[in-house]
Formats: C-alpha cells, structure tokens, sequence
C-alpha cells in the first residue's frame, strides 16, 4: 500500500479543533477556530434530530431523497442532480477519487483549503499550487497552471481561510477557459454568508464541466453531523453515485439538514448577525493596528507584523481562553484565521489583542 506522506504545516492529527488541549484548565474557553456558527443551529434542526434519534436501529436513507428534494425546493435546484456527503469533505473526495489518479493534475491555490491537497494525494493524484494576488484568487495564474494532466480545479469562493471572493465573471472566464478534460469545483462552504450569491449554481447549470459543492457545517451551525452536497451535470453526479457507500450519511444529519435548509428565516439572523460582529470585529482590530482584507465569510483573517508577533499573539489569546487558528500551513505564517464568534467573544478578541499589542 502506498504511504501518504505527512505534509509539511498541514496538522495530521488535530486539522480542525485548533489545539483545545491547551488551554485546558482554562473556564470560559471560546473555540474561534474552525468557522463554526455561534448560534448553532436552527430550533427547526434541534427538533428534527431529537425526533430522528428513536430510529438509531434503522438504516438511514440511502438516495437522501428528502434532503435533496428539500435543498432543490429551498433553492431551485434540480434534485436528481445533487449528491449528498458526509460533509462537503467527502463531496470533494469523492471527486478526487472519481477524476484523479497517478498521472494527473490537481489545482488549487497557494492559500486553498488544505482537504483538496489531501484528497488529491489520497487519490494518487499531484496537487499543483498556484499562486494568489495579495490573497485573492488569479484565474489567470491558475489558466497558466493548466496542462493536459489538468484534471480538477479547486476554488473556493469566497474562500478559506483568506476570506476573500472573485466576481461570478471571472469564475465564468475561468470554466470557459480551462482544459477540455478539466472539472472547475466551486467550493461554496462560505456561499450562504454572501446575501444573494447561488454559490456558483447558474454557472452549473449552463456548462457541462462545473462542479458546485456546499455544507450545512457553517451557516446552518451542523457541523458535528456531517452534512455537505454537491450539484453539477448528471454526467458527473453519476460518476460521483458510483463512489459513494450507499450509507455515507446518518438519518439524524439528513433530518437536522433538511429542517435547517428549510428554516430560511433563521439562516437569513445567521447571515446578518455574522456581517454585524465581522465588520465590528475587523474594524476593532484594524484601529489597534491588525489589518485584514475584506471578509465575505465567517472569519477574519488577521494580518500581524511578521509569523513571530502571530505567534505571540496566539500563545497569549490562549491565557485568554481565546482559541484561533494559526495558518502557517496556508502560507500565510503571519496571520491568525478568528472565526466570527457571537459579540462577547468577539468583545473578547478585541479586548486581548488590544492588551497583547
Ligand atoms: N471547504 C472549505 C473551503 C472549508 O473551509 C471547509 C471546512 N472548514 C470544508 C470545505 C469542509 O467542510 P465540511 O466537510 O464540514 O462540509
């Protein structure tokens, strides 16, 4: 069996908790590092999942009808063309594993979410990394990038863990644009912070090489039950069918996920309280001399002097009880990823950074 290889600064262990150990002993500890929703998830889901609890003898749906059924109603979609996974993690596995193998090429950015890299190399595939404009997304960089081993293209927008969105032209100009044999997958797991913005759903529906992948672990705050799904042509969710184990959810996600999609009410507080405390907090940290580009998803990204002062910065956020994300692993060993917490904890953020500078 081949060995994957550990990957320098992509944690192997702890990829998404952010190192809760240690600040244990700590009272009061505030996780801000893995985008999760403050507010949890809608009573809706709660209330569906408590119900779908009794049925733990049963096999859970195995086509997710219901879920997709509700995800196309909520959203306009067309339901035989959505695939469910556990998290959007497994959408994109699934697509390294359907499209990429020894010999071919997969792209994602300099600072792209670390899950492409990985299940690239799973896969027996070569990641190739492309680089960023002062962390925005360069579709010219990556069409450079492009060669005939170009199988998948990975773009996350707004993406993680820059916070930063391209304009739905450029994403068009990039899918026109790219190798015949080459999917584009629109990652959307930050779409539904975007008032307005369909995470890429028109640019599916009017091309055949565009592949759009969503989660419930962000917005819809469920990200302990393992909700994600993709959309794209049926040539590729057929493809994408054929990988998937028939029970890759459980009956209590799926029931929690379709309550929350369609609870739109409570998504659109979400929404708004997220932009409310985002533009509090990167104001707050701008004045005490921590820069960050303009977010459009659930976090900021915040700029310190050098990796040195990150560091420092994180090491006393912890005396604080305050857990954020270092990101070194991204290329961006200066900035600190704070995800969007609810206002004491972002009161919080502000109040030690202020005290650490
Ligand atoms: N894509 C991006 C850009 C993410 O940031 C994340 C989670 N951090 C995911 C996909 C995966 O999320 P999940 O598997 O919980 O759906």
């Amino acid at each position: 069996m081949t060995m994957i290889e550990p990957q320098p600064g992509i944690m192997q262990i702890d990829l998404y908790q952010g190192g809760a150990a240690a600040v244990a002993g700590l009272e009061n500890v505030v996780k801000l590092s893995s985008n999760e929703n403050p507010l949890g998830p809608s009573p809706a889901a709660l209330e569906a999942y408590r119900r779908a609890g009794y049925d733990l003898h049963r096999y859970p749906s195995s086509d997710h009808a219901a879920l997709r059924g509700a995800i196309a109603d909520v959203l306009g979609l067309e339901a035989a063309r959505i695939i469910c996974g556990a998290g959007s993690d497994e959408i994109i596995a699934f697509l390294c594993q359907a499209y990429a193998g020894p010999g071919d090429e997969v792209i994602h950015t300099e600072h792209g979410f670390a899950m492409y890299r990985i299940s690239a190399l799973a896969a027996g595939a070569t990641p190739v990394e492309v680089p960023e404009r002062e962390r925005v997304t360069d579709v010219d960089a990556i069409l450079a990038a492009c060669t005939e081993a170009t199988r998948l293209v990975f773009v996350a927008n707004p993406n993680n863990p820059t916070g930063t969105m391209i304009g739905s032209g450029e994403i068009a100009r990039l899918a026109e644009n790219l190798p015949p044999r080459a999917l584009l997958v629109l990652d959307g797991a930050y779409a539904e912070y975007v008032e307005g913005y369909d995470g890429g759903a028109a640019l599916v529906e009017a091309r055949d090489n565009v592949v759009m992948t969503r989660t419930f672990s962000k917005l819809h705050g469920l990200g302990g039950l393992r909700v994600g799904w993709g959309y794209g042509p049926s040539h590729v969710i057929d493809v994408l069918n054929r990988v998937r184990g028939p029970f890759n959810l459980t009956h209590t996600g799926l029931a929690a996920a379709e309550a929350a999609i369609r609870d739109t009410a409570y998504a659109a507080h979400c929404r708004v309280e997220n932009a409310r405390w985002r533009g509090w907090l990167a104001d707050a940290l701008a004045e005490i001399g921590v820069p960050s580009d303009v977010s459009c998803a659930n976090f900021v990204l915040a700029r310190f002097a050098d990796r040195e002062e990150a560091e420092a910065c994180d090491e006393y956020l912890k005396t604080q009880g305050l857990i954020v994300r270092r990101v070194a692993g991204y290329n961006l060993p200066h900035c600190l990823r704070i995800t969007v917490g609810d206002e004491s904890a972002c009161r919080r953020v502000v109040h030690a950074v202020r005290q650490f500078k």
